[in-house]
């Protein structure tokens, strides 16, 4: 039986400890689709799984990595077959069950997507679960009937993941793209993917008012908390915010004024759970409309061996765009 690598977190009287570990088939848990992984990725909540910060993983011992693209090794999924070139998005892979950061998975079928032909597997995970959850607040805004001569967009948290594929998305779509970043010196980064303004996210920081001056007729949240709640008081009359993260933090100080004097809609968007349908509609609108050019531009291709170290990086703010790791 073929032996692999994988990163092994577990949990001790001492708390959680991290050991690449050699495995075999048997190992793995059950599921009918068995991938040959090539490259996984780091988000945010792959940081705080690594790092233990946050009770990401839930089942003990675990292989962290919510994200792999590979090849099918063996399916007895109706829909794939050896050889097929697959990605995963989140289903609790990395959390309750084994994800990718180990060079074979078994996993059930129906958490799988056939990758697009527009895409190399390393790109696949260069956009990641951060790229693929840009995407689908870019779809839960154009849900919510905002076009591009509808006025500014902001996207915060911008030189993180999520936001700097919503920033080349929404460019690249037409959009006037304002970014709201703790970095002011990635500034020429920024731009470089589309940006039209950069703010400091100090003009985001301060105590929220009930609604202050209509700035933007969209935004795309990572941040949450007080970041959000002055998001939502400056978004114009009838304008969309996406929420999907929480690098601020998981409140949210702000009052019912931006939804009943202006007719702000909060659109929350989960990537983990969402439905294969809106999968596969994020993962063809990718293979359109990412910039090849910009994706290279915001990534860095590490061996995942590199993926402990990178984890406290990411949740210090410290990792500018994406990393796709090659499990090699
Ligand atoms: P990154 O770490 O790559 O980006 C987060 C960015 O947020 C940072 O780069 C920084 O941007 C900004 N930021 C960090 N800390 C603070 C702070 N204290 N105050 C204000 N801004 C801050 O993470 P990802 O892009 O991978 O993920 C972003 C968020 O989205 C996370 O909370 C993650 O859990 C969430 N997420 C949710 C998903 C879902 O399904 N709902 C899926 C994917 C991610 P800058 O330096 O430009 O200020």
């Amino acid at each position: 039986m073929q032996r692999f690598k994988a990163l092994m977190v577990s949990k001790g009287d001492a708390g959680q400890t991290l050991a690449w570990q050699e495995l075999s088939e048997a190992d793995l848990m059950p599921g009918n689709v068995l991938v040959r992984v090539s490259h996984s990725t780091i988000n945010y909540k792959d940081g705080l799984a690594i790092t233990g910060k946050a009770p990401v993983v839930r089942r003990w011992p675990m292989i962290p990595g919510i994200d792999f693209a590979g090849m099918v090794a063996s399916s007895t999924h109706p829909d794939f077959k050896a050889g097929d070139e697959v990605i995963l998005n989140g289903w609790g892979v990395g959390e309750t069950h084994f994800g990718g950061y180990a060079q074979m998975a078994r996993v059930n079928g129906d958490w799988l997507v056939k990758k697009p032909a527009a895409f190399t597997a390393a790109e696949t995970m260069a956009i990641g679960t951060a790229g693929y959850t840009a995407m689908l607040c870019v779809l839960a805004l154009e849900r919510h009937g905002v076009r591009p001569d509808s006025g500014p967009v902001l996207v915060t948290g911008a030189a993180g993941g999520v936001g700097s594929v919503a920033i080349a998305l929404l460019a690249g779509l037409g959009y006037q793209v304002t970014a709201s970043t703790g970095r002011t010196s990635e500034t020429a980064y920024l731009k470089g993917l589309g940006a039209i303004e950069v703010i400091d996210r100090s003009e985001l920081s301060g105590t929220p008012r009930p609604i202050s001056k209509e700035r933007w007729a969209a935004a795309v949240d990572s941040v949450g908390s007080t970041t959000l709640a002055n998001v939502l008081s400056m978004t114009k009359y009838g304008g969309t915010v996406a929420a999907c993260g929480l690098a601020q933090g998981m409140d949210l100080p702000t009052s019912v004024a931006p939804f009943i004097l202006r007719a702000v809609t909060l659109a929350g968007v989960d990537s983990v759970m969402a439905p294969k349908v809106a999968r596969l509609e994020a993962w063809s609108r990718l293979a359109r409309d990412v910039d090849k050019a910009k994706l290279a531009a915001m990534t860095v291709t590490r061996p995942a061996t590199d993926v402990v170290a990178l984890a406290p990086e990411i949740l210090a703010g410290k990792v500018r765009g994406r990393v796709a790791l090659e499990l090699g």
